[in-house]
């Protein structure tokens, strides 16, 4: 049992982070304790036998845990949804979302501003099991001619990265429902529900790494799918076959979730440790000071790029130059992000002169990361694909911590004079 994780509570993000989900019971600590444990006891025969039968209580922490079920209440309420499962990875929950809707013989369509590893999986995992995706340009035009009668999922990223596109999830929930298929967003940028929450606006399922914001802090790796309601699952016949004795027949409203939960945990063993889960749901509490703070600060630095007359072209969605800065300003509130790219006549030189940024491949963290994705994050990636994703030669991508300003600045103007004098 847990306080108030309903999401018909009237709480805000801010209070909902810190106030949502914490588990009563021994002890009665404030925050989430950490369940150290691979299975938990029955008194009886009866009970044990009434636990695998329902599987909705504890059994084996491979299904589920204490902590790790806090953390899910907590995501579903912070998302709007109805039920979310925590997997070990970003990459797993990509998985999940993908296998819940999918099977051999069926197709996604996936906006092609993607994280790199978001396209691995869709061309190289998904053809192992026999389904195919289709990548197109971002826009719900393109997505909606790119449906097939056998696609079952639309995928798209709330803010891109590093291009900083925008879903325009109404169209593209509209255009997908209309196919039957369901639409999954990854909202890893936009912070676990903080800066949009997809479930509001039509999206289907939400998929997230929670290693970015919500852990906040590059400490740790974890993944979330959340679901919300009113998806409809009668077009898909892994839900319908079999009639009454169909997932949708036996379970209902939850079948999309329970499915999620067999999958991710149950079945491919993508469980979430409970330390780890810990330090998310800690990640979580600040996440709101953090994520506006550093919006703040990536705005700021971006209207002082894009002045500064050493750099090129900047690209962030909260700069009107942004080709869609329209959306961020529809679906984006409390920030458009933390990431942004912008291009330097000699990344080397510029990345080695850096002393406060730190050259690392990580998004969210509490310091402010930079990675030149042409030779890194995006080096596997077709060069016409790179181009296309926004990445050239000279990019640099920056996720903004929550250093002041003012060093960030000082550091950057250094390392751009230095690498020019050279
Ligand atoms: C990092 C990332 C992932 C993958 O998450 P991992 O936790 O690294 O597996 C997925 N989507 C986006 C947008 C990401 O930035």
């Amino acid at each position: 049992m847990t306080d108030a994780a309903r999401p018909d509570q009237p709480w805000t993000y801010e209070t909902a982070a810190v106030q949502s989900a914490i588990p009563r019971g021994l002890g009665q600590t404030i925050g989430f304790p950490i369940h150290a444990a691979a299975a938990f006891q029955f008194d009886s025969l009866q009970e044990a036998q009434s636990e695998f039968q329902q599987n909705t209580g504890l059994s084996y922490a491979r299904l589920q845990n204490p902590t790790v079920r806090a953390l899910e209440e907590r995501l579903t309420v912070l998302e709007g949804g109805v039920a979310t499962v925590a997997v070990a990875s970003g990459q797993a929950a990509t998985l999940t979302a993908i296998l819940s809707v999918c099977r051999a013989g069926d197709h996604v369509v996936a906006a092609s501003s993607l994280f790199g590893g978001t396209t691995g999986l869709l061309s190289n995992i998904l053809p192992l099991m026999g389904m195919a995706a289709t990548l197109v340009e971002n826009t719900p035009e393109a997505i909606g001619a790119a449906l097939q009668p056998n696609t079952r999922l639309v995928w798209a990223e709330m803010i891109s990265n590093p291009a900083g596109d925008v879903a325009d999830i109404r169209a593209l929930a509209e255009r997908a429902h209309a196919q039957g298929a369901l639409l999954a967003i990854d909202n890893t940028c936009a912070g676990a529900g903080f800066l949009c929450r997809p479930l509001d606006h039509g999206a289907d399922i939400v998929a997230q790494s929670l290693t970015k914001w919500a852990g906040g802090h590059g400490s740790v790796l974890g993944g979330a799918v959340t679901v919300g309601g009113g998806h409809d699952l009668t077009r898909n016949p892994i839900f319908t076959e079999g009639g009454e004795h169909s997932i949708l027949g036996v379970r209902g409203d939850a079948a999309l979730a329970w499915r999620q939960r067999w999958l991710g945990a149950h079945q491919l063993g993508m469980t979430l440790s409970p330390h780890s889960a810990f330090l998310i749901a800690q990640g979580l509490e600040t996440l709101a000071l953090r994520l506006s703070r550093e919006s703040e600060t990536a705005l700021a630095l971006a209207r002082w790029l894009s002045a500064h007359p050493q750099v090129g072209r900047v690209s962030y969605p909260g700069l009107e130059s942004h080709p869609h800065h329209h959306l961020a300003q529809t679906y984006l509130r409390g920030g458009q992000g933390a990431v942004l790219t912008f291009e330097v006549p000699d990344p080397a030189a510029f990345l080695s002169r850096l002393r406060v940024l730190r050259i690392a491949p990580n998004l969210g963290d509490v310091r402010t990361l930079v990675v030149h994705p042409w030779t890194t994050t995006h080096g596997r990636v077709p060069e016409a694909a790179r181009l296309a994703a926004g990445v050239s030669p000279t990019t640099i991508r920056m996720s903004v911590g929550v250093e002041a300003l003012g060093d960030l600045q000082a550091d950057i103007e250094q390392a751009l004079g230095a690498a020019d004098s050279r």
